[in-house]
Formats: C-alpha cells, sequence, structure tokens
C-alpha cells in the first residue's frame, strides 16, 4: 500500500494564550512513500516526527493537506478505520491480561462484517506472535517479559489486524543497547515478511540509517532531505543534513575559496573549480582524511585512539569550528604519537562546501 502525503501541514496553537506563537509542527511535508518499503523518520526532538505519524494514524488531523493510502483519501477517515498498526515507545500493554489476551484484543473489538471466530482470533494471534518469536510466551503477564519481549507482543498486537500501513513511534527508545540492536533487525525482518508499508521514526540515526529503505531528514518541521541512507550520507543536501547523519560527526571547518583552490588557513587542501571566490563552511567526513608525509592539511596532534580495525586520529587546527578534529584511519597506518604534527590529504568526494549564510551546499565537479 503506497501513503501519500500531499502538502501536510500541522498548526497548533500556542500554549500561553498571551505571549506565545503558534507553533508550525509540520509544514508543507510532501512525499509519495512506496508500496511495501520501510521509511525511516529521522530528526532531533521536536521536529514533527510523530505529529508527521499521528496525521498518518488519524489521531491527529492536518491543520491542511491531504492523505491517501493507495488511491483512497483516508485525511477525513478515523483512525480504527484507517487499516493502521501503530507501535510507541512505551509498549502500552494491559497489565492485566496474558500476552495471548493482549494480542488477541483488537480482533475482539471488531465490529460487523469483521468480526472473527474466536478459533479465527487465536490462529491469527499465534501467527503474529511466532511473527516476532514471542509464541512460546502466551499465558505469560507483561510484568513477566523482558522490556524487549514486551515491545515484541506490542508490535505483534499491531500486526494481528494485518494493517495496510505499519507506524512506529520511537519503538526501541526503552531497550538497553543489545536489545535495541536486536530489535531492530527483527523489526527489519518482520517487515520484510510482511511487506507491510512501515513508518518508522526515530531521533537515532544510525538506527534509521540501518533499517531504512529511505529515510526522511526533518528539521523543525521542514523536510530537508529524502533518500537512500547512503545517498543521503554521501550527499548531504545542507550543513544540517551533513552534521546529523554520521558517527563520529562530521569535521566542520571554515574556509575560503580562492581562485578555485579551497584554503584552510594558509593550506590550499582541494581544487574546487568553478566555485566563486567566497568564505564556506567545510565538511569533511572522519573517512575523508589521508596521513600524508607531505600530505595538503597540517593539524596539531592530540592524541590517537585505537579501536580495533580503525585508528582515531583526533587534532586540531585553527580552521576547525569543532574542538578538535577526528580523522578515522585505517589501523595499518602506523601514527608516531610523539610528533606534533601530522599531515592529512583529503579525499575529494568526502568534503562537502557550504554557502556560510545559507548553510546550503555548494556544489562542484569532483575530479
Ligand atoms: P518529535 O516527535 O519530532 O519530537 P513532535 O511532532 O512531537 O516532535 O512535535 C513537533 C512540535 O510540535 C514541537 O515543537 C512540539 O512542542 C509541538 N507540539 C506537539 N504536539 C503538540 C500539541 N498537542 N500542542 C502544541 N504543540 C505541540
Ligand atoms: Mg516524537
Amino acid at each position: 500500500m503506497k501513503v501519500v502525503l500531499q502538502n501536510l501541514t500541522k498548526i497548533f496553537p500556542s500554549r500561553d494564550k498571551k505571549a506565545g506563537k503558534e507553533v508550525v509542527a509540520v509544514n508543507d511535508f510532501t512525499f509519495e512513500i512506496p508500496d511495501g518499503k520501510l521509511i525511516g523518520l529521522l530528526g532531533p526532538s521536536g521536529c514533527g516526527k510523530s505529529t508527521t505519524l499521528y496525521m498518518i494514524s488519524g489521531l491527529q488531523k492536518p491543520t491542511s493537506g491531504k492523505i491517501f493510502f493507495g488511491d483512497d483519501d483516508v485525511t477525513e477517515l478515523s483512525t480504527e478505520n484507517r487499516g493502521i498498526g501503530l507501535v510507541f515507545q512505551n509498549y502500552a500493554l494491559y497489565p492485566h491480561m496474558t500476552v495471548k489476551q493482549n494480542i488477541m484484543f483488537p480482533l475482539q473489538n471488531l465490529k460487523g462484517a469483521d468480526r472473527m471466530a474466536k478459533e479465527q482470533m487465536l490462529e491469527r494471534a499465534e501467527e503474529a506472535a511466532r511473527l516476532v518469536q514471542i509464541d512460546e510466551l502466551m499465558e505469560r503477564k507483561p510484568s513477566e517479559l523482558s522490556g524487549g519481549q514486551q515491545q515484541r507482543v506490542a508490535i505483534a498486537r499491531a500486526l494481528v489486524k494485518m494493517p495496510r500501513v505499519l507506524l512506529l513511534d520511537e519503538p526501541l527508545s526503552n531497550l538497553d543497547a543489545r536489545l535495541r540492536l536486536q530489535t531492530r533487525e527483527e523489526i527489519r525482518r518482520i517487515q520484510r515478511e510482511t511487506g507491510i508499508t512501515t513508518v518508522f521514526v526515530t531521533h537515532d540515526q544510525e538506527e534509521a540509517m540501518s533499517i531504512s529503505d529511505l529515510i526522511v531528514v526533518m528539521k523543525l518541521g521542514v523536510v530537508q532531505q529524502i533518500g537512500k541512507p547512503q545517498e543521503v550520507y554521501d550527499n548531504p543536501t545542507n550543513l544540517f543534513v551533513a552534521k546529523f547523519l554520521g558517527t563520529p560527526p562530521i569535521n566542520v571547518l571554515e574556509g575560503t575559496v580562492r581562485g578555485g583552490k579551497l584554503m584552510l588557513g594558509e593550506d590550499a587542501v582541494l581544487d574546487v573549480a568553478g566555485v566563486a571566490d567566497q568564505d564556506v563552511y567545510v565538511g569533511i567526513r572522519p573517512e575523508g582524511f589521508e596521513l600524508a608525509e607531505n600530505g595538503v592539511l597540517a593539524c596539531k596532534l592530540n592524541n590517537v585512539e585505537v579501536m580495533g580495525r580503525d585508528v582515531s586520529v583526533v587534532c586540531t587546527n585553527a580552521a576547525s569550528s569543532n574542538p578538535v578534529i577526528r580523522a578515522i584511519i585505517n589501523a595499518d597506518n602506523k601514527v608516531d604519537l610523539s610528533v606534533a604534527e601530522v599531515r592529512f590529504n583529503l579525499k575529494p568526494h568526502k568534503v562537502f562546501l557550504f554557502n556560510k549564510e545559507t548553510e546550503e551546499r555548494i556544489r562542484y565537479e569532483v575530479k
């Protein structure tokens, strides 16, 4: 089921009637979510992710704009009639019911032609439980389950009605690091197996990058960029997106373009033919540095952190906006800690220029 968001906007009135301004939580969001894909809705807290999800679910009504499931305009349809499955951060299970009863609950409320016989409900519940691998735990109460197991029950409950669209709002935030990793792989597997169009909300860029077919990066209610995770990482449209994706984060420096050369301080570090002379922000991915004896960029060496496969060279440069520059290089490169200065060459496709005022990307041909 494809889901179409058409000029979707949500404005909340001000909470403080006297002083406050209204909040544009989601601003003119237009996108066609392809059938059967998993979309990661990504951005910092307060950027409008949940509001977008609630509008798709029908829990909130858009101020303007439309939502289609396939060709059906569902904008005015109630949540119950949209055929969606919803999973929240807190599992919201009924504590007095067993796992089985929790999963069956949505089926018991079906009305009219949708009503099901008891055996049929049981069968469906067992199927959903198998899918999320909790079929051994059907007789337990939620209090007898781990957080990860509780979240699986919540997912099974969302799947049991065979929703047209699955909506997940930060479903892994309450889990510890190891379970988070495991459960996100599970969600990916379940999504692939069922082929249900899924929207997954998270503020965690690594989580979104790792499971999404497409990510949507939002800031202050406005969509910044939509694309495959790797494409967005390799080709950020502005400084915000470049900084939001990647661990460790991108290094940001202040540079100048003079006569087709990018200057960091006194060092001419890159050919940027065609870019007009101007001051720029320079984003360099940590993996964009190559140690070289006669490298173009000189930095003062602070520290070297060995992390198995990789080595993190922590250094400083007067042009850097961040306190330190972090370069990640292969562990086969031996760095002599006693030296005061390290020199790097830059990988051109890992260096991005941004306009100083608009922070939009300045494009040029990488040679
Ligand atoms: P996210 O899920 O990305 O953290 P939200 O969608 O929850 O962000 O919120 C987006 C913006 O809308 C925030 O500024 C938030 O304070 C505001 N907001 C959300 N819900 C309401 C509400 N019911 N009333 C007023 N403002 C709200
Ligand atoms: Mg939220």
